[in-house]
């Protein structure tokens, strides 16, 4: 893996000139990992940024986050920016919303879901449940590690009969367990749609930009790899789909600004 801002002269002629879809995770790239997901407040430096770039012709930019729509369109409060939440479920924007169209079944067997979870878990001390209502997170960071077996383990029983039924699939993000749909649909499906949407609307050169630290950033990496640069925020180390690495949100804060920086020139 290159580190992006290392390699910074091989793209800028690209990016000066060419349309532009930018996509973004939040915690973790937009924001440093806090301890409670509660507490991850976007940077105004951020913002303004954001804000600078959304006013550029020639540039989409869009915050694909886990958390739901609502939640992360609230924190980075930037108009003019396509919000996506739940993993891709959900998106409301400068031109429409939309949710999936499974997601009225979704909400139905989530919610009594988040409900058990949360009774279950509020046995160990530490441990969040978020219902988010497409999807639910069972966050862990701040646990007991001696505890951390034993709510593994009540974890996985409260959602067994869920996943036995095919309700819901398990997936593991950083410190937190998360409760997703069973049908093949993620940050990758989102941003694939996403991507030849605009490029039918744009034209196809346009390149797609993906930054994202978590594993369940890797399917959007999948996508964008071939076509545009995946930059994947955090380390240079382990297994990852994307080509290019930042070490934290400060970097891609930086990189966004070297982007302005070309287009506004
Ligand atoms: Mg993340």
């Amino acid at each position: 893996m290159q580190h992006l801002l290392s390699s910074w002269p091989q793209f800028s002629g690209r990016l000066k000139s060419q349309k532009l879809l930018l996509c973004l995770d939040y915690d973790g790239t937009l924001t440093p990992i806090v301890a409670t997901p509660g507490d991850a407040v976007f940077s105004e430096a951020g913002r303004q940024v954001l804000t600078s770039l959304v006013s550029l012709p020639g540039i989409l930019v869009s915050v694909v986050s886990g958390r739901g729509v609502a939640d992360v369109k609230n924190r980075v409060g930037v108009g003019g920016i396509l919000y996506s939440g739940n993993h891709g479920l959900e998106a409301d924007g400068p031109r429409a919303s939309w949710v999936h169209p499974e997601s009225w079944l979704l909400r139905k067997r989530m919610a009594p879901l988040a409900a058990s979870l949360r009774r279950g878990m509020s046995a160990f001390r530490g441990v969040i449940v978020e219902d988010k209502g497409l999807t639910v997170s069972v966050h862990y960071r701040n646990a007991e590690p001696r505890e951390l077996p034993r709510a593994q383990k009540v974890f996985y029983k409260l959602v067994d009969r869920a996943v036995k039924m095919g309700h819901c699939v398990i997936r593991q993000g950083r410190k937190v367990w998360e409760i997703h749909p069973p049908f093949d649909w993620g940050k990758d499906a989102f941003v694939s749609k996403l991507y030849h949407e605009e490029a039918a609307r744009q034209g196809f050169n346009l390149i797609p930009i993906y930054f994202g630290d978590d594993r369940t950033d890797e399917g959007a990496f999948r996508v964008v790899a071939g076509r545009g640069i995946a930059v994947k925020v955090g380390s240079s180390n382990g297994n990852s789909q994307a080509l290019y690495f930042l070490k934290e949100p400060r970097e891609v804060l930086e990189c966004l600004r070297k982007i302005r920086g070309l287009r506004v020139a």
